[in-house]
């Protein structure tokens, strides 16, 4: 069991920005921004690469709902970051899928 699966399952707490029948939304608990948020499946899909046609309605679900806690958290003028990490060389640490939302601060391009 992931630390997310602990999450969603309500063994381990974790600050909720938003929750549904699908998805959960918690701040990450090292934020790299001041708002830095994780939007996560509850269905365990371990990485992007790993998703299925048949989890194309998931995945946008993800999307939106990434774009809808970046506004309720005021985030839709200023502007924000949306990312996902797979495997070693994208910095995937945590292996089910989750969505990062990261904003209040000035994002540089390239990332690191
Ligand atoms: P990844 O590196 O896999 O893309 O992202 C995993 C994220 O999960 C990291 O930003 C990390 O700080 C966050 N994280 C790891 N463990 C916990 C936890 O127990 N609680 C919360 N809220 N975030 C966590």
């Amino acid at each position: 069991m992931t630390i997310f699966e602990k999450i969603i399952a309500k063994e381990i707490p974790a600050k909720l920005a938003y929750e549904d029948d699908e998805v959960i939304a918690i701040h990450d608990i090292n934020p790299q921004a001041p708002v830095h948020v994780l939007v996560i499946p509850k269905r365990v899909i371990p990485r992007i690469g790993q998703a299925q046609a048949t989890d194309a309605p998931l995945l946008g679900r993800l999307l939106l709902t990434a774009s809808k806690i970046a506004a309720d958290l005021g985030l839709a003028d200023s502007g924000y970051r949306v990312v996902i990490n797979h495997g070693r060389n994208g910095g995937e640490t945590v292996p089910h899928l989750h969505v990062h939302v990261l904003g209040g601060r000035r994002m540089s391009w390239p990332p690191g």
